[in-house]
């Protein structure tokens, strides 16, 4: 029986980098683990994101989250002013340190606010260009292309697959559900597999069905599943900083099970054609804004 958990790490933002990584990756070397971390390296805008999405449903996950404490105060206005700052122009020598330390290394994106924002409106050249200019950063960083990468938000569409196949990523991770798959876009196999994540983040379940503090690392371990697919995506700004100590000891309690910590690239088969083939549709999904991207598994 195998028992796998394929850590995957989103970093937003300039804070989060700049604090959070080195956060996390002194907890995982103390537990002996390593994660495939998604960097986000262009120009940190997020104050944007959140004031756009001022309106109830957010403003109520606001609250659940304690946002403000989860991104720190400068993030609301970070963007809404002045430029953001760019990540990986001032921040490359955290993500390489990452890199140094074992860890995956792929490409969340250059923008995450303009990627939430615009994705329904962005043209294909518009996204091949944000695509570019991440991959560039940070194969600039890291002195070789990532090969692998993960979309802002879930937000994929067969635009962004069609535009992906144009960089040489091994696999990419930019949808929800509980199954590797070969995504197909009309009838064309796409060359790079989806390791979609299983797993609820920190906001989507906080504050949902019964869910606290102090009762989420017994919901989240219940999540676990011994002889499946199991993903879980973290993040550099929750719990590389006030979800710190709660997730260290959801990690202590994992492994006490049994379970693995692991990069996501060790959860690829080896024989790529024995995965099953699936599309990528877009979906309503609970503690979420808007849609994001889930699996649809060929029968
Ligand atoms: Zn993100």
């Amino acid at each position: 029986m195998t028992r796998k958990i394929g850590l995957r790490i989103d970093v937003d933002t300039f804070r989060g980098t700049r604090h959070g990584v080195p956060v996390l990756c002194e907890l995982f070397a103390k537990h002996h683990i390593s994660g495939t971390f998604y960097f986000s390296v262009g120009p940190d805008n997020m104050g944007r994101h959140l004031w756009r999405l001022l309106k109830p449903a957010f403003l109520w996950k606001m609250l659940r989250t304690n946002a403000a404490g989860l991104y720190g105060p400068e993030i609301i206005l970070m963007g809404t002013c002045w430029p953001g700052p760019g990540i990986g122009k001032h921040l490359g020598s955290i993500i390489r340190e990452a890199d140094a330390a074992g860890h995956e290394m792929g490409l969340h994106c250059w923008d995450h606010h303009q990627w939430q924002a615009r994705i329904d409106r962005m043209s294909d050249e518009q996204l091949y260009r944000a695509l570019k200019k991440g991959v560039d950063m940070l194969g600039e960083i890291l002195g070789r292309a990532p090969e692998t990468s993960a979309v802002p938000g879930w937000k994929c569409r067969n635009a962004v697959l069609e535009q992906k196949a144009r960089f040489p990523f091994r696999y990419n991770s930019d949808c929800r559900g509980d199954a590797m798959f070969v995504p197909k876009v009309g009838d064309r196999e796409m060359n790079q597999p989806q390791l979609p994540v299983t797993m609820p983040t920190y906001d989507e379940a906080l504050g949902r069905d019964g869910v606290t503090n102090d009762n989420y690392n017994d919901h989240m371990l219940k999540l676990l599943r011994p002889d499946a697919l199991n993903i879980l995506t973290i993040h550099a700004e929750a719990e590389g900083n006030i979800c710190r100590n709660m997730f260290d000891e959801y990690v202590r309690r994992a492994q006490d099970l049994g379970y693995e910590f692991v990069p996501l690239r060790e959860l690829l088969p080896a024989d790529l054609t024995t995965l099953p083939r699936g599309r990528i549709v877009n979906r309503d999904f609970p503690g979420r804004e808007g849609w994001i991207s889930c699996i649809e598994l060929e029968p």
